[in-house]
């Protein structure tokens, strides 16, 4: 059930680097961690798609 809401909550989150899905990371630091950047990120250098944003 935890899981679920994890996927939840980075479904729609994106590195602001390079536009890529985020995931949660494993690092107690770091919110989010990015594939594409290989990198870990914290809260504000991601950003949720707005599915508003899509309707555009
Ligand atoms: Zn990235």
């Amino acid at each position: 059930m935890d899981e679920k809401v994890i996927e939840k909550d980075c479904i729609n989150r994106l590195c602001s680097r390079c536009d890529s899905q985020v995931y949660k990371s494993d690092l107690e630091d770091y919110s989010y961690q990015c594939f594409e950047c290989d990198e870990d990120l914290y809260f504000i250098e991601t950003y949720v798609l707005d599915e508003e944003d899509l309707k555009k």
